[in-house]
């Protein structure tokens, strides 16, 4: 927890506020949005937080807006804390900024672009680092301006494929990016001491939000090791899979986790001949498998990568030929660190005019040739089946369209080339998975989850200053480029994520410290000027003294649809108010998260009450 007081909108004097359920927006109702998946999606569809504009594309409403709000007052207090500055910077964003880093190509389609009257053209910022980087250039100039750090909480743009889930992932949403500003990696006022700030004030941020989360090694930048952290909150609804070690705590994205060693040999006699099948019009591993009676365990898949400095003087090989077993997936970033130079999956018409039949590439193909690299995953490094303890059957491609074999033997097949160093290499070239030997403690094995990305800190480097001139003069008079980092929150995506993490069967469920209203004040009769009305005004603002928000639901409705529409907005504290309990000097006072009908207090300690457990909570 922060040592800070985080319930600050409790204390007097701030005031807190009061509205009326006839007098806002919470247009709550039965039926869930019929494109809704997630259970957080359809939950602030029916009670009345977001509303459907377009595909990724959400009005906030009311209550939604509020959360929003506190959410934003948290991740503000804690930037300022970690040395932040404030500020806001443009949605829209010259294309000729973009252009100067090469990301109005690499950020591909997910960019919105769109032309003014003057044919000039406008990106709709999916995040900052052009504008901020070209803003830096026009004021600092020297390292003792440094360190500097700012963020802005803003909408941002992203023409996502496939926006789902609601705020989960949409092409407009609401993003805190922060900035920092460096002139060495280490030591004082350097990037690692900020980044460490950041990654303090982003583990109070999500637990002040009451989420249950993993801070995971992400995908390394290009200063390497763990120069990436995402935050991801643990839950089933999560697009991102995450690989922990049980024993020493380290956990990862997929895309980043490395897996302990694994044993391997290409030694192995063969299974019997090597068998050409004609197996046209299969799309997939899947389809060639169930073709062949094959199980993709035992069938070997061949991707090709390209060198992209390959056309560079010396370098060599063009070629990077990852194998993996049928049933695994290659992993990019590994290809790229075994091939020890920046690779990219290769242009399908340029690698068959090279001589690869896309689709049944066999390792094979690298016989003869001296433009490849072949690097082999461990597991696909078996001349044994170690769990039969025979020989290994392998089918894999034919280097021919439209054609597979079986009973692939890597001695056999690979001849010599297998011992050429400069041609086949073993190396973890695979996604790891549940299962797998950890990469930090022996004799364990990695456990596999799910999770939201709602956080994502990264040490950019020199790759923007570099790019766009955004230098300072050192100590010696010398002119180095500013060292960067990055620091982003999906504030609407977060919003969301808390709704996933606390719900029951009837609605949400919110921590005090980011719930739209803390009391839901209901009057179990609607008459104006009555003993029972005055009182629940009476207490509406006696709260709204000590700080607390406070909605009254003075709807003219029959009290079970009161509660039903209560339990679904998830206040979290409700207090009713009754003929009965007003005749003992009582209101029935009840927490959203608790079963059973709720305990009547007396009038004069229910504020005391409702501070307390709001503080608690
Ligand atoms: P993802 O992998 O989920 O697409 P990202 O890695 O591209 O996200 P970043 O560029 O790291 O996202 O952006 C910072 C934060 O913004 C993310 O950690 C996430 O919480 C949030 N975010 C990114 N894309 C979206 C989106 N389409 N909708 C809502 N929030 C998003
Ligand atoms: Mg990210």
């Amino acid at each position: 927890m922060s040592t800070k007081t985080h319930t600050h909108s409790l204390a007097a004097p701030h005031r807190g506020d009061i509205q009326r359920w006839t007098r806002t927006f919470i247009p709550t109702s039965k039926e869930p949005p019929a494109d809704a998946e997630a259970i957080s999606h359809k939950l602030l569809v029916r009670a009345g937080y977001i509303r459907r504009v377009g595909a990724g594309i959400y009005d906030y409403l009311p209550l939604a807006w509020r959360t929003l709000q506190k959410i934003c007052a948290i991740v503000r207090e804690e930037m300022n804390d970690a040395g932040g500055s404030e500020m806001l910077m443009p949605a829209m964003e010259p294309i000729e900024l973009f252009a100067e880093t090469k990301r109005d190509v690499d950020y591909g389609d997910n960019l919105f672009k769109l032309t003014d009257r003057h044919g000039r053209i406008t990106a709709l910022a999916p995040t900052h680092e052009e504008i901020i980087t070209e803003l830096m250039k026009s004021g600092v100039s020297s390292y003792r301006q440094l360190p500097i750090t700012l963020y802005q909480i803003q909408t941002k743009f992203r023409d996502e494929f496939r926006p789902r889930s609601g705020l989960l992932r949409g092409r407009e949403f609401i993003m805190k990016d922060a900035y920092s500003f460096h002139l060495t990696l280490d030591g004082e006022g350097g990037l690692g001491e900020t980044y460490d700030a950041m990654d303090r004030a982003y583990s109070n941020i999500f637990k002040r939000c009451g989420l249950d989360f993993s801070r995971v090694e992400a995908e390394a930048g290009p200063i390497g090791g763990s120069a990436s952290h995402e935050f991801m909150v643990n839950c089933d609804a999560g697009e991102d899979i995450i690989l922990r070690c049980p024993e020493t705590g380290y956990a990862a994205n997929v895309e980043k986790c490395e897996t302990g060693e694994r044993a391997w040999s290409f030694d192995g006699e063969p299974t019997g001949d090597l068998e050409k099948v004609h197996t046209p019009n299969l799309p997939g591993i899947e389809e060639v498998g169930k073709f062949l009676k094959v199980k993709p365990p035992n069938m070997l898949k061949t991707v090709v990568f390209k060198r992209h400095d390959s056309g560079g003087a010396g370098v060599s090989p063009v070629w990077i030929l990852a194998v993996v077993r049928g049933d695994h997936d290659v992993n990019e970033g590994k290809v790229k660190a075994a091939a020890g130079g920046p690779v990219a999956l290769a242009d399908e018409a340029e690698a068959k005019a090279a001589g690869f039949s896309i689709g049944y590439v066999s390792p094979r193909v690298i016989v003869g040739r001296t433009d490849c690299l072949l690097i082999v995953d461990p597991d696909a490094a078996q001349g044994m089946d170690a769990a039969k303890g025979k020989p290994m059957f392998w089918a894999t491609g034919a280097d021919e369209k439209d054609y597979h074999v079986k009973r692939f033997n890597w001695r056999r097949e690979m001849g010599d080339v297998l011992n050429n160093q400069s041609y086949v290499k073993v190396a973890d070239v695979r996604n790891a998975m549940a299962g797998d030997p950890s990469p930090r403690a022996k004799g364990a094995t990695l456990e596999e989850g799910r999770g939201i990305e709602v956080g994502h800190i990264f040490k950019l480097g020199t790759k923007y200053s570099e790019a766009m001139g955004l230098n300072v003069l050192d100590p010696n008079q010398d002119r180095v480029p500013v060292i960067m980092g990055c620091y982003g929150i999906g504030v609407s995506r977060t919003l969301q994520a808390c709704v996933e993490m606390s719900h029951d069967d009837d609605g949400i469920i919110w921590p005090g410290a980011i719930a739209p209203f803390h009391v839901l004040i209901t009057p179990m009769k609607i008459e104006p000027g009555s003993e029972l009305m005055t009182a629940a005004e009476q207490l509406a603002t006696d709260l709204s003294h000590a700080g607390i928000d406070v909605l009254v639901d003075d709807r003219d409705e029959r009290p079970g649809v009161k509660f039903k529409d209560a339990d679904l907005i998830g206040i979290p504290i409700r207090l009713t108010v009754g003929d009965k309990a007003l005749a003992e000097g009582c209101v029935e006072y009840k927490h959203r998260g608790d079963a059973g009908k709720g305990e009547f207090v007396k009038m004069h300690d229910v504020i005391d009450t409702c501070v307390r457990a709001l503080t608690e909570a």
